[in-house]
């Protein structure tokens, strides 16, 4: 048996004043066949690293194509997609004859010219391989679950956890269903019930937590899997929304009748999963008052997570003004008071104007006399188990507090974002993190508290009603109050 994998993926934020392109991929995945390193998987390569893992194992030869990944951003520069697409079908078509291919991708890319990315390379690689191969993807569960797409693909598996820690154990899932496929032991079935809701939906909630162990616990014959997909809601395209995916075993019946029934649970949850935001000083207040330490602050607004440009100086800026110190914030993009660092050197103390330069939703930057106290080249952060990239960095301190600068445009995951440049987390009072709740996953575990701010930033958290939606298909909840969740006719 001959598998071929790949991966391309971001998440595509349209109403983020920035775009991506091969020099973002650059900065976080950009490998050529044979060249994934062995020691952890990347941004959406779960599933080469989990079949490479496997195919002495199971008996299958995997046939390695291009993984392509960027920190989610604006719309992908169009030439530089067809560019990584063009690349990854031509690798296909040489390794030919497959008996399957296995994608590892993100699910809410867009690129100018194409708002349904990932459907038009599972049309163009289903064009290639005929009907008889098997082609199977895992997807971010923060991904847009085109009709398309299910239709062009025979097994779906989306990560159920966020932050999402179980990227390999999903694409073992993955890979388990499509080698009993080949085997004619399961023949799958999928069915697809479209929420028409968008949420955020954290599984550190004790409420989502129940809800998707209880999803996982309906995974018993004839049901393969089940993928809840959350929605992405800074996409605007038209099949924006939450969707739940089930796969049966030759049962397309009991996949409908799975897909109704969580979906159904899923809309019930709507309004009571969700993080309870405070404006900036309100959240500065709340979390000097609690107990232990670190409390941490997250900056949802200007998440880089979420395609957020990441320089926003709003909570930073209150910081000083308050004379508040013990307290560390990070991650600031920007990449020219990056290097202006590295030129000063180690102990420099000097004027330096950093943060608020991408766009409105940035503010203002900051100018301020800093002293650098760390710089790192090429930074690495821990995300589960798996890596990702900050690029080159600074450490800086401004009256009390001490600031991440990187030039690698990235959320915070693992601690080592603070590590890195001597800066100690653990031992703040206030840690402000840029991050909505993937950060969970690195400082979960010593963390005394979390407060939830939402700044001025570019992406709204606490009302998607007040996002300028203009292409997502209505009526939707939040924006509309009466919708019609439904099973979607694929075709
Ligand atoms: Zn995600």
């Amino acid at each position: 048996m001959r598998i071929f994998t790949a991966s391309l993926g971001t998440e595509s934020n349209t109403f983020a004043p920035t775009a991506t392109c091969l020099d973002d991929f650059r900065e976080m995945v950009f490998l050529r066949p044979g060249e994934h390193p062995d020691d952890a998987p990347r941004m959406c390569t779960a599933t080469l690293w989990a079949a490479r893992r496997r195919a002495a194992r199971d008996g299958f030869t995997l046939v390695e194509g291009s993984c392509f990944a960027a920190s989610p951003g604006g719309r992908t520069n169009r030439q530089d997609y067809e560019f990584m697409r063009d690349e990854i079908l031509a690798q296909l078509r040489a390794a030919m004859r497959v008996d399957a291919v296995l994608f590892g991708l993100h699910g809410a890319m867009v690129a100018f010219g194409y708002d349904d990315v990932e459907g038009d390379l599972l049309e163009r690689a289903r064009a290639i391989v005929g009907e008889d191969c098997i082609i199977a993807v895992e997807y971010d569960p923060h991904c847009h679950l085109t009709r398309k797409r299910v239709a062009l693909s025979d097994i779906v598996v989306m990560y159920k956890e966020y932050p999402h820690t179980d990227t390999v154990e999903r694409a073992d899932d993955l890979i388990d269903i499509l080698l009993a496929t080949w085997r004619k032991q399961v023949r799958p079935v999928m069915a697809v019930y479209d929420c028409r809701q968008i949420a955020a939906t954290p599984t550190t909630d004790p409420q989502m937590r129940r809800f998707v162990d209880w999803a996982k616990s309906l995974e018993r014959h004839p049901i393969l899997s089940v993928s809840i997909g959350h929605s992405y809601p800074y996409g605007d395209m038209p099949e924006l929304g939450a969707r739940i995916l089930v796969v049966a075993d030759s049962d397309p019946v009991a996949a409908a009748r799975v897909a109704t029934e969580i979906g159904e649970a899923f809309v019930a949850l709507r309004g009571r999963i969700g993080h309870r935001y405070h404006d900036v000083d309100a959240a500065i207040d709340a979390a000097l008052a609690r107990e232990g330490a670190p409390i941490v602050i997250t900056d949802p607004a200007d998440n880089a997570g979420g395609g957020a440009p990441s320089d926003n100086t709003t909570i930073l800026r209150r910081l000083i003004a308050r004379g508040i110190g013990d307290a560390a914030v990070g991650p600031i993009w920007d990449p020219m008071a990056v290097r202006n660092c590295f030129a000063a050197g180690l102990g420099a103390r000097f004027a330096l104007r950093f943060g608020g330069k991408t766009g409105i939703a940035s503010g203002v930057p900051i100018d301020a006399t800093v002293d650098v106290i760390g710089l790192a080249r090429d930074g690495v952060q821990t995300y589960g188990p798996s890596r990702s990239f900050l690029g080159d960095m600074a450490g800086i301190r401004v009256g009390g507090v001490e600031v991440v600068l990187n030039a690698a445009r990235s959320q915070a995951l693992g601690s080592e974002l603070f590590t890195n440049v001597g800066i100690a987390p653990r031992g703040k009072k206030l840690l402000v993190l840029k991050s909505s709740n993937h950060f969970m996953a690195g400082y979960g575990s010593f963390i005394a508290g979390v407060v939830h701010a939402h700044s001025d930033g570019l992406l709204r958290r606490d009302d998607f009603r007040l996002i300028p939606y203009t292409q997502v298909a209505r009526p939707i909840w939040p924006l509309d109050e009466e919708t019609s969740p439904g099973l979607l006719e694929i075709s």
